[in-house]
């Protein structure tokens, strides 16, 4: 027989994946088996090891019995296997999870538990409402709303209830409209107030604010879809002044980001931190150049420039990573000049340990060249040797200005935009056009986002979303191409881009 296994019953939280605890995320690191819950955000198993088997129990149309799943822990365990048992919120808080142990304990299978952040207490939180507050709630009872249904009120004390300050009803969405009449009839004002929560912690979140009078008499029980969370007592009056979750600027906004993978990053927290969900869909790559022979040349010789230009971070990161597999390290770049399009690459070349000399205002081609021709002005352009290291497709505004203005220019490509698909999983949602606004950092990626649809599903998304641009040449592009474009950033950057959606936001 093999060594037994272990089993970790683990609070998945309700459902923003950073509210899963660094406990739980260790486990499920180390899992061979999950079996998860279908309240759980599916989020939370990707990118687990290859081999690990997930289990999805209680998803609405696959139901496992109680029995069954406890089975299959104890099976599992019994192979000498990790299982990490994902449950929503707290496993022990309405979770059955207190069965799930007792199961194991007679079945002499070794576990833990580790606890989550209940939908209560998240629900609360995420809608601005303290559930104790002094003057307001000295007590709080969390309380099943399946019961209000029952003939006789079932096992709960609606007497007691009613005496206690704030009380939180899990799974009351569809049974509201008792539970307010039973709490009346027990002796709690009509005119106390109620939240209904609604997918707390998701992007789309939503709470609707009532009184127990108005919940008896409107019978809410089929305006609510579950899961939600009914939380009754003075304390929900805070929400007016701390609320904030659904509050955020972009609370609800379902945007997509189609920059290469290595660029969404600080796009995509910040659209999240504002509220937004985010599509992360990337439509073009990074990739090198067919031949190094023309950048290994031009490397070779770049001290003899008068300025190196760089026209993005992944220019940046291209050229010194080409530098040092040649062997060598910035010093290759003598007493040249260095001029950066925007902040971003200076930024970059700046943890390459180089400072730019020449950063532009507005950060597109026409800038850097009316900025080089600037610093330059008493030495003049006519005559100096220009370096552009840049992406193979381009525009040549800035080398055909510098030329323009007397300039020796070379061009040379340091790696290629190539088209990628969209993920399996995301492109039905795109069809269907399942989505607000779509962001274009780029001309390129505004084209390889239109090429994934017929004609006619592009007609139909473009009937349905906005774009939001970065700058004008993007913009062009988008409306060129048949996209409505809502803003486009009034500063070329990332930072202008969110300014550009909140506005359309507000408008
Ligand atoms: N063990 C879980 C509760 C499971 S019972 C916990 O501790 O949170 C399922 C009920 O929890 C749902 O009917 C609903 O009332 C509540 N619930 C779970 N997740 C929720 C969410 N994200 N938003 C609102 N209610 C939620």
């Amino acid at each position: 027989m093999s060594a037994i296994g272990y089993v970790y019953l683990v609070g998945a939280g309700p459902w923003d994946p950073g509210l899963l605890t660094v406990r739980g995320r260790e486990l499920l690191q180390r899992a061979d088996v999950v079996v998860q819950d279908y309240l759980v955000n599916p989020e939370l198993v990707v990118g687990l090891r290859a081999i690990v088997e997930i289990i999805r129990v209680g998803d609405p149309g696959s139901r496992l019995e109680q029995a069954e799943i406890n089975a299959l822990l104890v099976d599992r365990a019994s192979r000498g296997k990790v299982v990490v048992r994902l449950k929503g919120g707290d496993p022990f808080v309405f979770g059955r999870g207190g069965e799930e142990a007792l199961a194991l304990a007679q079945a002499g299978v070794p576990f833990e538990v580790v606890p989550g952040v209940t939908a209560a207490i998240a629900c609360a939180s995420y809608a601005g409402i303290p559930v104790t507050h002094r003057g307001h709630g000295a007590t709080v009872a969390f309380c099943t709303g399946h019961e209000a249904g029952e003939k006789d009120g079932g096992a709960v004390d609606w007497a007691a209830l009613a005496r206690i300050h704030t009380v939180v009803f899990y799974m009351g969405a569809r049974n509201l409209g008792r539970i307010a009449l039973r709490l009346i009839e027990a002796g709690r004002d009509r005119e106390t107030p109620v939240a209904l929560v609604r997918w707390a912690t998701r992007p789309d979140q939503q709470t609707r604010i009532s009184t127990l009078g108005a919940c008896a008499d409107a019978d809410l029980e089929t305006q609510v879809e579950p899961p939600a969370i009914a939380i009754v007592g003075d304390v929900v009056n805070l929400r007016e002044t701390i609320g904030w979750y659904e509050q955020r600027l972009l609370h609800g906004l379902r945007v997509v980001v189609t920059r290469s993978a290595a660029q969404q990053g600080p796009l995509s927290e910040r659209l999240k931190e504002l509220g937004a969900e985010v599509l992360q869909v990337p439509t073009v790559a990074f990739v090198p150049p067919k031949d190094w022979a023309a950048v290994d040349q031009a490397l070779a010789s770049v001290s003899t420039y008068d300025w190196v230009i760089f026209t993005s971070a992944n220019g940046v990161d291209a050229t010194f990573d080409r530098l040092r597999q040649l062997g060598r390290d910035p010093r290759a770049f003598g007493s040249a000049r260095i001029g950066c399009v925007g902040p971003v690459t200076a930024r970059r070349l700046d943890e390459r340990g180089m400072v730019a000399d020449c950063v532009p205002e507005t950060f597109i081609a026409e800038g850097l060249a009316d900025c080089l021709n600037g610093a330059l002005k008493h030495e003049g352009v006519k005559g100096r040797r220009y370096l552009i290291l840049r992406a193979e497709v381009a525009r040549d505004t800035l080398p055909d200005t510098l030329r323009a203005l007397g300039g020796h220019v070379d061009v040379v490509p340091v790696y290629t935009t190539v088209a990628v698909p969209p993920e399996v999983g995301l492109s039905g949602r795109l069809k269907a056009a399942d989505f607000d606004v779509v962001t274009f950092t780029a001309s390129s990626t505004v084209r390889h986002f239109a090429e994934w649809f017929t004609a006619e599903e592009l007609a139909f998304v473009q009937s349905r979303v906005q774009a939001v641009c970065i700058g004008p040449v993007t913009a062009a592009t988008a409306a060129e191409l048949g996209f409505v474009v809502a803003a486009t950033a009034e500063i070329y950057t990332v930072p202008g881009l969110v300014d550009a959606l909140v506005s359309i936001r507000r408008a």
